[in-house]
């Protein structure tokens, strides 16, 4: 039975409740005074259910879709004003004992060559990703416990945040790995992790189970509950989002929200982000094969319904998208990109040649930091490099309570200008920091405090001298 309550993952993500989601939402695709209804409600900005937000997604009334799309620009601008924040992944290790059947990681995947960064590979590809003018990470490895201990994955995260090259530092570190328990989710905080992100690939139980069907990632109740177990260890930003193009993307909508709606349900937080990854060509993977594939219009749909669904999460789009994709959904509800990504283990130092490549998938944005970072400009958006909400301790329901009551808006432009500044100052070309400097001018009238402003002057004088570092 549904009960958003529940710890049993059978129940908060229920396989029922989804068809009578679908059905419901399938027969009121183009019932006006319904989807009016759902509509008055979304303004109001506190979110909607899985059930309201499906019928949103399957409307096919043309001046409502209009109206979706508006609102999840104005939810954006919102919440998240013009800041993109910007991170890259980092690759540890391609071991894997799972059977991932979209993956090139696969245990059976004989070809690809397998590797594990020692830890003094792991300071080159940092002083690489500092020297790009990275502060934000993104670990992955694959799952593997002999390979791929906790300890090497908790030692590889001080040796990060221990990095000091010129000017750089890492100051966030997000870790992306396998599903485990709630002792090594309490180490990863200890570690000072940020964000905790695993995707639920899917939430379509069987298909699950066909998708992966060796290894312990095979138990979809364990994967599923992963999140429960992070937040009982301590982790209160919790990072979600499926592969899209494996089940039906309806399905994979309504378990997302259905998932938010459990944490918030359980634990007084939804995730901190959702991420909306499609599967991507690999070695050994061929993404056709996967019937579900999503065209752009659908995909940039599904971003608009999530902004609506869920204003107070974070959304995440990798380089597995194109800067033509990406540049039509970032104001739709986008808050955090990737950039100058490579998802081959040691890839920052080193690229590696075609037929020896270690990658995750193809990368489709292939442009630098600073070319991204300079397109985000050139599209008025201001890229942001700040970590500072938890560093100074506004996590899980202080930042959710902070970010819908609309306060946090007094943080992060500033933090977003003064990073931005530290950018510009230390890794930007010559064009990327004019623009960049030009921007800031602009935008510190933006700030609505006097007294904030204030200080944003000051400190950007102190940046331009050297000093780093400055947050509110
Ligand atoms: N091994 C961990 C796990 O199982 O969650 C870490 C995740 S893996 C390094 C990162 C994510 O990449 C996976 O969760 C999956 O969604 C995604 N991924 C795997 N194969 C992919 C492909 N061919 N194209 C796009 N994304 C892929």
């Amino acid at each position: 039975m549904y009960n958003p309550k529940s710890r049993c993952a059978d129940e908060f993500i229920n396989h029922e409740e989804i068809l009578e989601t679908l059905d419901y939402a399938w027969k009121n695709r183009h019932n006006r005074e319904l989807i009016d209804q759902i509509l008055e409600k979304a303004r109001l900005r506190k979110g909607l259910s899985h059930r309201e937000a499906a019928v949103l997604l399957d409307c096919d009334l043309e001046d409502k879709n209009q109206e979706i799309y508006k609102l999840a620009e104005q939810i954006k601008k919102d919440f998240y004003g013009n800041r993109i924040v910007l991170f890259a992944p980092l690759y540890l290790s391609n071991y894997c004992v799972n059977g991932c059947v979209y993956c090139p990681y696969h245990a059976k995947n004989k070809h690809i060559p397998r590797k594990k960064l020692t830890q003094e590979e792991i300071r080159r590809e940092v002083i690489a990703l500092q020297d790009m003018g990275h502060k934000r990470l993104a670990l992955e490895t694959g799952e593997d416990p002999v390979n791929n201990p906790i300890e090497y994955v908790l030692e590889s995260i001080k040796t990060i945040y221990s990095i000091k090259h010129k000017n750089g530092a890492i100051r966030r570190v997000n870790v992306n790995i396998a599903a485990t328990t709630v002792e090594n989710y309490r180490k990863l905080k200890e570690a000072g992790i940020g964000t905790y992100i695993l995707f639920q690939e899917t939430y379509h139980k069987e298909s699950y189970l066909k998708l992966h069907p060796t290894g312990p990632k095979h138990d979809y109740n364990y994967h599923t509950e992963a999140m429960d177990r992070a937040m009982e260890g301590g982790i209160d930003d919790v990072g979600c989002g499926v592969l899209f193009g494996l089940e039906l993307y309806r399905y994979e909508f309504a378990g997302l929200l259905m998932h938010a709606e459990h944490l918030e349900a359980v634990f007084g937080v939804g995730p901190h982000t959702i991420s909306v990854p499609r599967i991507k060509r690999a070695d050994d993977i061929d993404p056709d094969v996967f019937d579900n594939g999503i065209d752009d219009d659908t995909f940039a749909k599904i971003v608009a319904c999530i902004r609506i669904a869920v204003p107070y999460t974070g959304m995440i789009i990798s380089t597995r998208e194109s800067k033509q994709c990406r540049e039509r959904v970032l104001h739709l509800g986008i808050s955090q990109i990737s950039g100058g990504s490579r998802t081959s283990v040691g890839g920052y130092v080193e690229p590696e040649p075609e037929e020896e490549s270690s990658e995750q998938f193809e990368v489709s944005d292939q442009r630098s930091l600073d070319e991204v970072v300079n397109w985000l400009m050139g599209m008025g958006y201001v890229p942001s490099f700040c970590t500072a909400c938890y560093r100074e301790g506004r996590t899980g329901d202080r930042f959710m309570s902070l970010c819908k009551s609309g306060q946090i808006q007094n943080c992060c432009l500033p933090n977003a200008l003064m990073t931005l500044k530290e950018y510009l100052m230390d890794y930007a070309s010559p064009d990327t920091k004019e623009k960049g400097l030009a921007l800031i001018q602009e935008q510190i009238g933006e700030i609505p405090r006097e007294r904030t402003r204030e200080i944003v002057r000051e400190r950007l004088m102190e940046i331009e001298k050297g000093n780093r570092d400055f947050r509110f």
